[in-house]
């Protein structure tokens, strides 16, 4: 199961409030909406301070991917890697070597992105 973290200070407040291994991301939004008012005196929090929030929200959880659900046929699997960036990088070094392409285009990335799946 995924774990969502998140610290004040990646979005350059310097504040050391952590939520680290919230179950949820809405779980981990709803006790920052707390945090903000009580904290940071904000009634409700922006939305593009919303958006810089998600995108600072860490993940944690174990990424697979397997070509055939991209409809490739190479029977290429990876299981476990420790992070996206980590699965991604090794899935470039496999389209490189296995598939012929030098860099992954931006819309079969985008495919791949929808088909990793997180436990
Ligand atoms: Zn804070
Ligand atoms: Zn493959």
């Amino acid at each position: 199961m995924t774990k969502y973290s998140f610290s004040c200070a990646s979005v350059g407040m310097n504040c050391g409030f952590e939520i680290t291994n919230a179950g949820t991301e809405d779980e981990l939004l709803e006790m920052l909406k707390v945090h903000a008012k009580a904290s940071h005196g904000l009634t409700s929090i922006p939305a593009d301070m919303v958006e810089k929030i998600k995108s600072n929200i860490k993940k944690s959880g174990k990424y697979s991917f397997s070509c055939a659900s991209v409809g490739m046929n190479c029977g290429f699997e990876i299981m476990n890697a420790s992070s996206e960036d980590e699965l991604l990088h090794e899935l470039s070094i496999h389209a490189k070597t296995s598939h012929n392409m030098t860099s992954i285009p931006q819309d079969t990335l985008n495919k791949i992105k929808q088909n990793i799946k997180v436990s």
